[in-house]
């Protein structure tokens, strides 16, 4: 058995400068990094392939199942470069244009073409990350011209936000476009799109990677106004979701996004589809060896709600302890899940109409006979992964074996709470496969004589149906 950590609530980590190196990315999936984040508002492919190349040759060095998330940019708007040392104060003007134009404290450029015809009169335009708030007096050509609110320091390739805007950019730019041909072409796990206002863009990028005949899963952002609105369709829609904290506490007031946190992750929890929540989650690490109380306190609250998986940003891309930042994270998940009982258990009744009710309710069954009988390890075989994010929604104690001869979905459900994966290729009975499961997680040290644990499958097991049997055994 690898000595991994086993956390149930999954680990994401940000790859960037500071643990981009083999030997880095190891140290980090050794202290409980479950998923890596490519970012690609951030480097090149170039960098971004010898990433993934670690990757995948540190899973097969360390028996792991990382996983990994290509996030796309998605239409952010940024600024242009702006001469060093600019600054705006309250009372200015500035003009914001779509001419090519390097920036100073008078006018500064955008990559953004159609800002000019997405705002109007009186509606903001935040810039890195809300730090400087300019309101929109009048349009004019290529130019928005604006009086500063809140002044400070400009600086290059900043992100603007309109908050009060209807952006009209389509939902994958043409940079996201060539990203996304990289991701395909690499076999991604996991594919997150930023910016997402409408289920149609999940059901866009979802028809591209089916023509690409490719099993990536999606991601979809919710960092607008719009999405939240539509929230029950993305969640629908997609296979997952992120909370991206930074800009929807950007475009939207920042004191309600704790409490839309809380009703996303509850309906996610609700639909049985993975929820993460992102950013600043220990943003002071970027500095500091510790992370503050108020942080820990986010972590744990996050893990308290039902998130499935928490992320770090910069704390590990940029920051100065990338190694203490994934182990201060998984010492409050630890802390949570071993002294707070709440956040196990959570029933859905299975819907009578729905076509998997039958699946459904054997997976129900296996977690309340798991809760009953104290076992210590679900096991479910599976070959299209259902069992495997049907049986974490419920969020049994027992810990979640899945094992399966699709290799694709070994790594992706890694992102998934409490799931681990096993390659297992049977042409066997089910007696059979059911006793070298035992006997594999004996070996690996998730069981022991005597210890109670449950198996799932479906029968006939060649048939590759849905879940329809569960076995409890006690090991041998
Ligand atoms: C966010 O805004 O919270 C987020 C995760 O997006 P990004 O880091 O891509 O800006």
């Amino acid at each position: 058995m690898n000595n991994i950590l086993f956390n149930k609530t999954k680990v994401i980590a940000t790859v960037g400068p500071a643990c981009n190196s083999k030997k880095k990315l190891k140290e980090l999936i050794l202290a409980g990094v479950d998923v890596f984040r490519l970012n690609f508002s951030h480097g090149t492919h170039e960098d971004h392939a010898k990433v993934i190349k670690f990757i995948r040759e540190l899973n097969t060095e360390l028996s792991t199942q990382i996983s990994i998330l290509q996030d796309l940019q998605g239409p952010k708007i940024r600024l242009r470069d702006v001469e060093d040392g600019c600054v705006v104060n309250s009372g200015d003007k500035l003009i914001i244009t779509t001419k090519d134009v390097l920036g100073n404290a008078k006018i500064a450029g955008t990559v953004y073409e159609n800002l000019a015809k997405d705002v109007s009169e009186g509606e903001l335009i935040l810039i890195d990350d809300g730090k400087i708030e300019l309101k929109v007096e009048s349009v004019k050509g290529e130019d928005v011209h604006t009086i500063v609110v809140h002044g400070g320091e400009l600086k290059s390739k900043k992100g603007i936000n309109l908050p009060n805007s209807n952006v009209s950019a389509p939902s994958l730019t043409p940079k996201d476009i060539e990203d996304l041909a990289f991701g395909i072409e690499n076999d991604v796990d996991w594919i997150a799109l930023s910016f997402v206002r409408d289920p149609l863009d999940i059901v866009d990028l979802k028809m591209k990677i089916e023509a690409a005949n490719k099993d990536i899963r999606v991601i979809a952002k919710i960092e607008k106004p719009e999405a939240v609105k539509k929230i029950d369709s993305i969640i629908d829609a997609t296979d997952a979701i992120m909370v991206a904290r930074g800009d929807l506490g950007v475009e939207m007031d920042m004191e309600d996004v704790p409490m839309i946190q809380k009703q996303i992750i509850q309906k996610c929890n609700a639909a049985a589809k993975p929820v993460i929540v992102a950013t600043q989650m220990l943003e002071s690490m970027i500095e500091n060896a510790r992370p503050t109380r108020a942080e820990a306190n986010d972590v744990a609250n996050s893990v308290i709600d039902g998130a499935d998986t928490v992320m770090l940003s910069a704390e590990t891309a940029a920051g100065k302890f990338p190694l203490l930042a994934v182990q201060s994270m998984n010492k409050i998940i630890r802390s949570v899940e071993t002294n707070y009982e709440n956040i196990y258990y959570k029933y859905n009744t299975p819907n009578p109409e729905s076509p998997d009710f039958y699946p459904t309710s054997v997976v129900q069954s296996s977690v309340r006979l798991s809760a009953d009988t104290n076992a210590h390890v679900i096991a479910g075989m599976t070959w299209s992964g259902f069992t495997a994010w049907k049986l974490s929604a419920h969020r049994p104690k027992a810990n979640i074996f899945i094992f399966t001869g699709n290799k694709k979905l070994l790594t992706m459900i890694n992102l998934i709470w409490g799931v681990r994966g096993y390659y297992f290729d049977s042409n066997d009975t089910t007696d059979e496969a059911i006793a070298k499961v035992e006997t594999i997680l004996k070996q690996e040290g998730h069981l022991k004589t005597g210890d109670a644990y449950i198996a799932m499958a479906s029968m006939p097991i060649k048939k590759k149906y849905r879940t329809n049997m569960l076995k409890i055994n006690v090991a041998e």
